[in-house]
């Protein structure tokens, strides 16, 4: 009998210094300073006198190896094979010849792959998988993208807000990616209970656990037909989906029902101030494929609003803080409802407990 093929196993990544550029390697924790050349060029500048010059564009993260080949064939061309993927999806090009920068950059534009995303601009949008991939999706990831950044394009290829402004899309409230802590986020959210499967669900789910993952515990044991189910109180039920994550047989998507929230506020940094969560905008927007007009007006409005109100260097959370959520509310013309108010658990911290408030 032959031996079985040795299964390789728990080798892990390959490590990160297999793929520096020389001039990295060479300055590796030794960088002095850095500077923005332009919208998209930075400049970072070692103890050594070596300088790194890295080219950012945009990139539209679904990328088909055909892209990646054209990727690879431009860091041939232009960074001796070098190139990297920011924390945001863009790909950055690694140059150490000045003289190289715009002909990368002509490139790269006429390709249709915008050079910015760098300081005090709109960069990328962290997204997620939408139709394109996943079975909870409330809405699509990669059109909503599309469609706003075709909007607001101009502010990732120039540097002309008070801050760096993070945009986020999740799909549903998984939240995978950003959407608890961006200054934008655009959420996919359902409006409808489960619908249950009976037939199936003794065969697929397991009750307990499904039980357990409902947070408003909404959901009870039933017997069905005789057999084991479930059934959801439906005045108790916010339409979360958790439910559907561990049991196929409650499906709640719905084409007519399901959209888009719009959250706005938060922030990763402790610049300044602590790391904040977003908080809820606009409750609910029409999933209107392909191009989500409703959407990309909700957000541009929120972006030029803050732009023209906020103080340099304010993120859009630090910035609503010092007007106060009334102001913002009535400078976006966002309708202000009953939505807004937290009602999950210790959701009176958020209430008000002051007379400081302007009218
Ligand atoms: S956010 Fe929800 S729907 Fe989107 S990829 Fe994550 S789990 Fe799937
Ligand atoms: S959708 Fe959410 S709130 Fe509704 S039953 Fe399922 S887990 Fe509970």
């Amino acid at each position: 009998m032959t031996a079985p093929a040795k299964r390789i196993t728990d080798i892990g990544p390959p490590h990160y210094e297999k793929f520096l550029p020389p001039i990295i390697k060479r300055n590796y924790g030794q960088w002095k300073y850095h500077e923005s050349l332009a919208p998209g060029v930075l400049c970072h500048v070692s103890e050594t006198g070596d300088k790194l010059y890295s080219v950012r564009a945009a990139s539209p993260r679904l990328l088909s190896i055909k892209t990646i080949r054209y990727f690879a064939d431009l860091a041939d061309k232009y960074c001796d094979g070098y190139l990297r993927f920011t924390s945001r999806n863009n790909v950055e090009f690694l140059l150490d010849d000045p003289g190289k920068i715009e002909l990368l950059k002509q490139e790269l534009r006429d390709a249709g792959y915008p050079v910015g995303g760098t300081n005090n601009a709109i960069s990328n949008i962290v997204h997620t998988q939408g139709w394109v991939h996943c079975h909870s999706s409330a809405t699509d990831a990669s059109g909503i993208v599309k469609s706003v950044m075709d909007a607001l394009c101009d502010h990732f290829t120039q540097q002309n807000l008070p801050a760096k402004l993070r945009i986020a899309v999740a799909c549903c409230l998984n939240m995978c990616g950003a959407v608890h802590c961006s200054d934008i986020a655009i959420l996919g959210i359902h409006r409808k209970p489960p619908k249950i499967k009976h037939d199936v669900l003794p065969k697929v789910c397991e009750v307990p656990t499904l039980i357990a993952s409902c947070p408003t515990g909404a959901i009870r044991p039933k017997t069905v037909d005789g057999k084991q189910s479930v059934e959801v109180v439906e005045e108790q039920c916010m339409y979360c989906g958790n439910c559907y994550t561990v049991c196929p047989a409650m499906p709640l998507n719905d084409p007519e029902n399901d959209g888009i929230s719009i959250w706005v506020g938060g922030k990763v940094s402790n610049a300044r101030t602590a790391p904040k969560f977003t908080k809820l905008a606009i409750p609910f927007l029409p999933n209107n494929p392909p191009r989500w007009p409703e959407v990309v007006d909700a957000v541009v409005n929120i972006v030029n609003v803050y732009s023209q109100g906020a103080k340099k260097f304010e993120r859009v959370g630090e910035w609503i803080e010092r007007i106060g959520w009334p102001r913002f509310f009535q400078l976006t013309g966002i309708e202000f409802t009953r939505y807004h108010i937290d009602d999950f658990k210790n959701a009176g911290q958020t209430y008000a407990r002051s007379t400081h408030i302007r009218f």
